[in-house]
């Protein structure tokens, strides 16, 4: 959970951890801040009350494919049961983004994901088995079980943090 990538303005700043080829091949350094905030304004999509997740996958073509958390499309689009708990129906954002890829053929394989919250296991899992290969989260989430998952197949996992050295 140490790796992360910081941006001053739009700056990579010293003590980041260095970015890998493989990222860098599909994002260019400075197009970092730009997916996250894209991400952010994706999430702001969502009607979910309890969290709003935004997620950008960028393929190795440089095609973008955005998800946010939301029921299946066409049902009642409530996030929460009576109680207030978030419905189990709903589709977290990553999950989405890659029901959109399959859809349309895409090869997820290689791609980067951009994604507003740290992600749960299930789509951790179905992010590896599609092929993604780097993750750019920017909240940390409750439970960091995905760790393990993103581990064993080797995906490459960073925390956005844009720091405000003026102050
Ligand atoms: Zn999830």
């Amino acid at each position: 959970m140490d790796r992360y990538i910081a941006f001053n303005e739009d700056l990579e700043i010293e003590g980041s951890t260095p970015i890998p080829e493989g990222l860098a091949r599909v994002v260019m350094k400075k197009h970092i801040p730009f997916y996250m905030d894209l991400a952010n304004r994706t999430a702001g999509l969502s009607v979910a009350k309890r969290r709003r997740v935004g997620a950008v996958i960028v393929t190795e073509q440089r095609s973008l494919f955005l998800g946010y958390n939301g029921m299946p499309s066409g049902m009642n689009n409530v996030c929460e049961l009576p109680d207030g708990s978030t419905n189990p129906l709903v589709i977290h954002a990553e999950a989405n983004a890659l029901d959109k890829m399959a859809r349309e053929g895409v090869h997820v394989e290689g791609s980067v994901c951009f994604t507003t919250t740290y992600p749960c296991p299930d789509c951790a899992k179905r992010l590896c088995a599609a092929g993604v290969k780097y993750v750019i989260y920017q909240e940390r989430y409750h439970t960091h079980l995905a760790q393990e998952i993103f581990d064993h197949y080797g995906v490459g996992v960073f925390e956005y943090k844009q720091l405000d050295l003026r102050g």
